[in-house]
């Protein structure tokens, strides 16, 4: 069908969209309404951690939904209790509430530390965030994100999330009253640009927070599940936060969140959280074949050995552009273009013949790659090249 029968007015305009519409996916690849294929690096905004339309999804869903799609929140469910049960043996946290989306899984975390500095903090609420960090885009996570002009947005913000500096530790110490419950960050900032939190940082948080008696929350959202090569982010440093946030990859695709939480933190009572469609089965068990995939020996190892050889590989071309060099964890990459090309470069690759690239440039002067995290080294060689093509062209 042409892209000018469908009536694309009907939707509110909330982002620009090129000309096409997506009719099919599998793997690293996608179809578009005129049949042309792509290879896919956004991935859903790493949401994809399995690729497009894995079988071990579509199965999930299939088998779920002639099972039971939802016998109400009120209620448990097989799904639910068994996912909540694998997400603590894989992690260093005790308690589980699931949620449908990053924003959703956030804004719980923020709730949840407020009611434990209620009782245990003399009623302390603030949590020390970040400049560039990106926690969601409820009016609570809008607050809590450093992006420049969302202060102004929507005003007035929620009050309480002081900003310090991503690695920066004595600007979160200079935060610290006794108003603080907490710090939050994420382990990789992604929106911000692809930005590791070093090992010392997060230690050296891990430390400051213990010290004063307050949480550290990290929000996996992006990082999390496989994205860095370990299971989850915080995992790079050898640290036990004490809350954690996860959305995108748990779900595979599928509109799937969680919140983590150690016991000692864990003090939500009836009447404090919910939500109609938490923990419902159809989610939940795609939940469950996402992590048994990512929790296969070997399958994190491959993640790490391809990390290194997509990291190794856009320093070679950073070389022979004459860019910036390249940064990031696992398959959560960015490469470093020195001029503000970024969207020249997406518009370029998307437009290639006989098939196009999606990338994603968070920042104009930078590309970012999150590929699914079962990429082939073909399907990488394969974006490298045309990569190559489009710089030669942008270049010149
Ligand atoms: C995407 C993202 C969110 C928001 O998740 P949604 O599912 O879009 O609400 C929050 N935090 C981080 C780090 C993210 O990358």
């Amino acid at each position: 069908m042409e892209f000018s029968q469908y009536n694309v007015n009907s939707l509110m305009y909330i982002t620009p969209r090129p000309e096409i519409v997506f009719t099919e996916g599998s793997g690293m690849w996608l179809t578009d309404n005129n049949g042309k294929r792509y290879l896919d690096y956004l991935q859903g905004w790493a949401v994809n951690c399995l690729g497009h339309s894995p079988a071990v999804i579509t199965d999930a869903l299939i088998a779920q939904s002639k099972k039971l799609l939802n016998p109400s929140p009120a209620f448990y469910n097989g799904p639910m209790v068994e996912l909540a049960t694998q997400l603590t043996q894989h992690s260093c946290f005790d308690r589980v509430f699931f949620t449908n989306s990053g924003a959703e899984a956030n804004e719980g975390a923020i709730k949840l530390a407020r009611k434990w500095g209620q009782l245990n903090k003399n009623g302390a609420f603030e949590i020390i965030t970040f400049d560039h960090g990106f926690h969601g885009r409820t009016l609570a996570t809008m607050s809590a994100s450093g992006k420049p002009g969302w202060d102004k947005l929507f005003a007035p913000q929620v009050s309480g999330f002081p900003k310090a500096d991503l690695n920066d530790i004595a600007s979160v110490e200079a935060l610290i009253t006794d108003k603080t419950v907490g710090v939050m960050l994420e382990p990789v900032q992604g929106e911000g640009g692809v930005i590791p939190a070093t090992r010392e940082f997060m230690q050296a948080l891990r430390a400051l927070t213990k010290k004063h008696g307050i949480l550290l929350i990290v929000d996996e959202v992006q990082s999390g599940m496989g994205r860095t090569g370990e299971l989850f982010g915080y995992q790079l440093s050898g640290i036990e936060p004490d809350i954690m946030t996860l959305a995108k990859g748990i779900g595979g695709g599928v509109p799937l969140g969680a919140l983590l939480c150690k016991e000692a933190v864990a003090c939500f009572v009836p009447g404090d959280q919910g939500g109609t469609y938490n923990g419902g089965p159809l989610m939940t068990a795609v939940g469950i074949a996402v992590l048994k995939e990512l929790t296969t020996p070997g399958f994190l190892d491959s993640v790490k050995e391809k990390a290194q050889y997509l990291s190794d590989e856009l320093n070679k071309l950073s070389a022979e552009f004459g860019m910036q060099g390249e940064r990031g964890e696992g398959l959560l990459r960015a490469l470093k273009l020195g001029d503000n090309i970024g969207p020249q470069i997406v518009e370029a690759a998307r437009n290639m013949e006989p098939v196009g690239l999606l990338l994603n440039s968070p920042r104009p002067d930078l590309l970012r790659f999150m590929p699914a995290l079962n990429v082939t080294k073909e399907e990488l060689d394969q974006m490298l090249r045309m990569l190559r093509e489009v710089l030669k062209q942008v270049k010149k």
